[in-house]
């Protein structure tokens, strides 16, 4: 109620509220007294009577009177009228008021936050969706969708602290690079897919979670509860089976087989890398015979360290000039000199001489051999180039090339030019072969073949006998000679069979057109003996071991 009084007697001036109004008028003071709320001010505020009519202030007081409860009033003086202006209102009014609208901020309040926090989570579980998915692609491999290297880091930890033996399988697919080369990488990749779907049903009809890592390219990593011999054994057969049957890509039918390695916690190793660099020496054993299981024992380690070893110091050879060629010569019936065999040497500090039959396989399997194979190469021919000059003649030269060198794009080619450099004539040249040369690829290496033999330079068969040999194959090929391998020659004087067998190639070979070598010559009367079942050429210690260059040059300088 809004009323306005005048102040030296307290009359009502003007009373908003109309009911009121007649009685209100005649009233000569209003309740309360403007005294009284004069005092009460004064009390609460501590304005007195007299400041409060100078200044004017607007001051508010809350007073309770009768049933109905409080009031609350705000009064202001007016000095020019000398009138008091008195706001009055009942205080549950207000508080009403301010609970109805109260309650509607609250609940626009409560909306808000509620939204806001619904409004976080989402943000939050987005996020950590966003994290997991982050975390997932990291540790797992997008390809097989299977955990990857980084994970097997982070999760190994569960295994080893648990004490409980275990083994560690690891998986490698036999000649990949091949299907790869072959067959291009979509198809490599959708193999990889289908053989890891194999590997992740098959592990997991033996264990609840199964832990199987894409550890590399074509490598897997398989944690297994079981840890005896024969049960991993069985298991892992089981295993193959699966592998081994044919893998349906785009339309075709393919063939993959694995190697595995496999170590045991913590009999071969308490740590990640301990086990796995026993894996890596089991799988070493198991890459050797190529489809095959290995379990790890302390025994493969020397094999296993050597060839890593050889490998590492064979990258560095021929920078550091380390390998170096020798000559073994050869003689016709007459016991005439004619040629040499050119054999590579390799001396290292720390190794030693290294026999080639050593390092050669190890140069092959590392990819090394097309390097060694040209230095290999040129050096035979420049310096028997230079031998040649000494004597104003040229002399055979038989030069051993092994397969990945003759598989190599380039081989011909540099072959070719390196002949033209030295001005070696070609007729001089013999390249020796095997017999494993055609395992490989027959089509490929037939034509090559043939192209250098129609380029005049010679064809030897080596190790003849030994080896994978099929009759009808050494009519196909074009060969030169035939070089009777030394086991035959070794047991040639005290062994029917191996006589009987020296006598057969030598049949053989001449019935095709070929020249006959023995090898390995060491005593007269092998020599005689092989001489007699109608060998053309000889070589061996019985003639003269390998020599330098230099000596070489020396031993023909005295015999010729
Ligand atoms: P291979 O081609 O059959 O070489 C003959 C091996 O017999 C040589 O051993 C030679 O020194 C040895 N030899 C020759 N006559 C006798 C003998 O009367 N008695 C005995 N006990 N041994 C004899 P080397 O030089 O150690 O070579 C071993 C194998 O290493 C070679 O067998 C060949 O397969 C490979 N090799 C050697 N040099 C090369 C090369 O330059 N390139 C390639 N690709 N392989 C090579
Ligand atoms: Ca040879
Ligand atoms: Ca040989």
């Amino acid at each position: 109620v809004f009323s306005i009084m005048r102040d030296s007697d307290g009359y009502m001036q003007f009373q908003s509220n109309q009911s009121d109004s007649s009685t209100a008028y005649e009233t000569p003071s209003c309740i309360p007294s403007i005294r009284i709320i004069e005092d009460a001010i004064n009390k609460k505020y501590g304005i007195s009577p007299l400041l409060l009519r100078e200044n004017e202030p607007t001051v508010s007081y809350l007073y309770s009177l009768d049933q109905a409860g409080k009031k609350l009033v705000s009064l202001r003086y007016n000095k020019t009228y000398k009138l008091w202006m008195v706001l009055d209102t009942r205080y549950y009014l207000i508080i009403n008021d301010f609970l109805k609208n109260f309650v509607l901020y609250f609940i626009i309040f409560l909306t808000t936050c509620v939204s806001f926090f619904l409004l976080v989570r989402m943000v939050v579980k987005a996020e950590n969706r966003r994290e997991a998915e982050i975390l997932f692609q990291a540790t797992h491999d997008p390809l097989t969708r299977l955990p990857n290297r980084l994970f097997l880091q982070k999760n190994i930890q569960h295994w080893l602290h648990n004490e409980e033996p275990f083994s560690v399988l690891y998986i490698d697919v036999d000649d990949f690079k091949n299907i790869n080369d072959s067959f291009g990488h979509a198809t490599g990749d959708a193999l990889l897919i289908e053989l890891s779907n194999r590997l992740k049903v098959y592990f997991n009809t033996l264990s609840k979670d199964p832990f199987i890592i894409r550890y590399g390219g074509d490598e897997f990593v398989v944690f297994l509860e079981v840890t005896q011999d024969e049960l991993l054994r069985d298991v892992l057969h089981t295993l193959n089976t699966s592998l081994d049957k044919e893998y349906i890509i785009q339309d075709m039918r393919l063939i993959a087989s694995v190697s595995m390695g496999i170590a045991k916690f913590p009999e071969h190793g308490r740590d990640l890398d301990t086990l796995l660099r026993a894996t890596d020496i089991a799988m070493f054993a198991s890459k050797k015979a190529k489809h095959s299981i290995h379990i790890f024992e302390s025994t493969m380690e020397e094999a296993y360290l050597g060839n890593v070893y050889i490998e590492q110091e064979l990258r560095k050879a021929l920078q550091k000039k380390e390998l170096f060629m020798v000559y073994q010569p050869q003689f016709d019936t007459h016991g005439h000199f004619y040629g040499v065999e050119s054999l590579v040497r390799w001396h290292n500090d720390r190794l030693g001489n290294v026999p080639p039959n050593k390092f050669i396989p190890v140069a092959e399997a590392s990819g090394q051999m097309p390097s060694i194979g040209r230095f290999i190469l040129s050096a035979s021919l420049e310096e028997m180039a230079d031998i040649h000059r000494h004597f104003s003649t040229s002399f055979h030269t038989s030069i051993n090339v092994s397969i990945k060198q003759f598989l190599d794009v380039t081989f011909l080619e540099h072959l070719l030019k390196t002949i033209k450099e030295t001005a070696i004539p070609r007729f001089s040249v013999t390249l020796e072969v095997t017999e494993n040369l055609f395992i490989e690829d027959i089509d490929y290496i037939l034509p090559l073949l043939n192209e250098i033999r129609g380029l005049d330079i010679k064809i030897s068969m080596d190790d003849f006998g030994t080896g994978y040999s099929s009759l009808n194959m050494l009519r196909k090929l074009p060969i030169d000679e035939l070089k009777i391998d030394k086991s035959f020659v070794d047991e040639i004087c005290h062994d029917e069979n191996a006589q009987k067998m020296a006598q057969s190639i030598i049949a053989i070979g001449k019935n095709l057109g070929m020249l006959i070598l023995a090898e390995g010559v060491e005593t007269k009367e092998q020599h005689e003996l092989l001489s007699h079942f109608g060998c053309d050429r000889f070589q061996g210690y019985y003639f003269s071991k390998p020599l330098s260059k230099e000596d070489l040059l020396h031993f023909l300088q005295t015999t010729l």
